[in-house]
């Protein structure tokens, strides 16, 4: 009898309702008004004046579901997403908030109670890690975290973590403090059996799995560097939705899930492919199209959530980061599944139906997005092809690195963002001159920058009831010639 991801996604806000959180709305996955964040990469994102003291939360416990995207800036996944089974663009982050309310005790006893009890994972296959502490950053080991879990979990099993892992910041300012950390070892009972006695996490096995994050913000970095305690502590914890469904589903994929099954069947449909969940690096083609189907299944949420909230692909900032999203995506289903027609656009209702009651703005501009979609497709397939011999001219009389302005003329000339050239090159053992590159679109950048002074901006405007309006495209869109 196992639990959709629908019925995990209520289990979990039902959890802390009646834990007195007042559950509260996603905010848009595209940030407008903060220059340092182009993307919600958190949950904690909405939350951040709240954390700084600059504004008063009307509640001092708060729960959500949160979209996020983490494809750029510090938090970047891009290049394990679709190679790993638990690394994706966009990902929903399940959170519990407390504004200088509850601390360390509640915060543990609450995970371990929703985790263990309510959600019956078995605890034999769940390990904690706490703050080891940083004597460089004078920072102290996390003691009264590792007391609170003592009370419930083995102690073998609390794990010390390092700064780059069990500190959390948000960006390179801002509030941040020691966290704690969830993993589930999801592998068979068997293997468990044959290393038992090793403790392991994820970064030992890819079947044990980070899936919750309870960080204590306690302090404030500055512009400088350093480090201020906040005038009141908080909580801020995070847990990726599609990682717990897997866990409850007992499934060793993320994809392999209800969140995605319904969008790599319709990919299933239109290629006329089956996806083989369970090919492995070594067994070639095969491969590849698997990759490529979880690719596709992953991006085109990205891609639908951030022009549903606003944000249109283009040229520039973050309208090129959908633009690159969606490029990989094309490339991906052009080689790998030998599709050269729009594809991505044909999943965006089987997304708008999925999540209508959760983010119901995909449903109330699912043609609009999809019309969105099927244009950049279009655009890029239209030198795709031309593109890809070009490239292959390239790497015939390339020993060992791309020269930047080969890389140039692929990003200028045929549509190829800079990490899509260098991701095929590492599909061949190369790699390529990114100095070089910069340098050529410098320059080019200086020669558009002569040609039009005006810069109208990438933003729709979303209407109350759904539908949506060109403001325009960034002008400099007008500079690539694949438009
Ligand atoms: P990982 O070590 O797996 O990259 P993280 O430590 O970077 O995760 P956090 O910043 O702690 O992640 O975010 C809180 C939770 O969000 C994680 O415990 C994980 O369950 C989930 N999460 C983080 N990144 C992703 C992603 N790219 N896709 C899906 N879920 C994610
Ligand atoms: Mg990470
Ligand atoms: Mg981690
Ligand atoms: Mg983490």
């Amino acid at each position: 009898n196992q639990l959709s991801a629908k019925a995990i996604r209520n289990r979990f806000l039902e959890f802390f309702q009646s834990k007195q959180h007042h559950i509260v709305p996603s905010a848009p996955i595209v940030v407008k008004n903060d220059p340092t964040l182009m993307f919600t990469n958190a949950g904690m994102n909405q939350f951040k004046d709240y954390f700084l003291g600059n504004q008063k939360s009307p509640w001092p416990r708060v729960a959500d579901t949160q979209k996020c995207l983490r494809v750029s800036g510090k938090h970047n996944d891009l290049e394990e997403v679709g190679v790993d089974t638990y690394h994706h663009t966009m990902f929903e982050m399940l959170g519990n908030w407390s504004f200088g309310d509850y601390f360390k005790k509640e915060a543990i006893e609450w995970s371990w109670e929703l985790l263990t009890k309510e959600l019956q994972i078995p605890i034999d296959r769940l390990y904690v890690t706490i703050f080891e502490g940083d004597k460089k950053e004078n920072l102290p080991k996390d003691e009264e975290a590792y007391n609170e879990w003592k009370k419930w979990i083995a102690e073998d099993r609390i794990l010390l973590g390092n700064k780059k892992d069990n500190f959390w910041e948000m960006g390179d300012t801002g509030p941040c403090g020691p966290c704690t950390e969830i993993h589930v070892d999801t592998r068979p009972d068997q293997e468990r059996a044959l290393v038992d006695g090793k403790t392991f996490v994820n970064a030992d096995n890819p079947q044990v799995i980070e899936i919750w994050n309870n960080v204590f913000i306690q302090f404030n970095r500055l512009k400088n560097g350093s480090l201020e305690s906040l005038p009141a502590k908080h909580v801020d914890t995070g847990m990726g939705f599609e990682r717990l469904v897997r866990v409850l589903q007992g499934k060793t994929s993320n994809y392999d899930t209800d969140v995605f099954s319904g969008t790599i069947q319709k990919v299933e449909e239109l290629t006329g492919r089956k996806y083989n969940a369970a090919a492995t690096p070594d067994s070639g083609q095969n491969w590849g199209e698997a990759v490529a189907f979880r690719v596709n299944a992953d991006h085109i949420r990205a891609i639908s959530f951030t022009i549903a909230d606003g944000q249109l692909p283009s040229n520039t900032g973050a309208g090129y980061v959908i633009r690159r999203i969606l490029r990989r995506a094309v490339r991906y289903y052009y080689t790998n599944l030998n599709y050269n027609q729009p594809l991505l656009y044909q999943l965006v209702p089987v997304l708008a139906d999925q999540f209508a009651d959760v983010f119901p703005e995909l449903k109330q501009q699912e043609q609009f997005v999809a019309k969105v979609i099927r244009e950049e497709e279009d655009a890029f397939l239209r030198t795709l092809e031309k593109g890809l011999k070009r490239i292959e001219d390239i790497i015939s009389h390339t020993k060992q690195t791309i020269s930047g302005s080969d890389a140039f003329e692929l990003y200028d000339t045929y549509g190829f963002p800079f990490d899509l050239t260098r991701l095929i090159a590492s599909e061949r053992g190369l790699t390529i001159d990114e100095v070089g590159f910069n340098a050529e679109m410098q320059q080019q950048k200086q020669r558009s920058r002569a040609a039009s002074a005006v810069d109208t901006g990438d933003w729709i405007i979303v209407n109350e009831g759904g539908s949506s309006e060109f403001v325009g495209y960034d002008s400099l869109d007008t500079k690539s010639s694949v438009l």
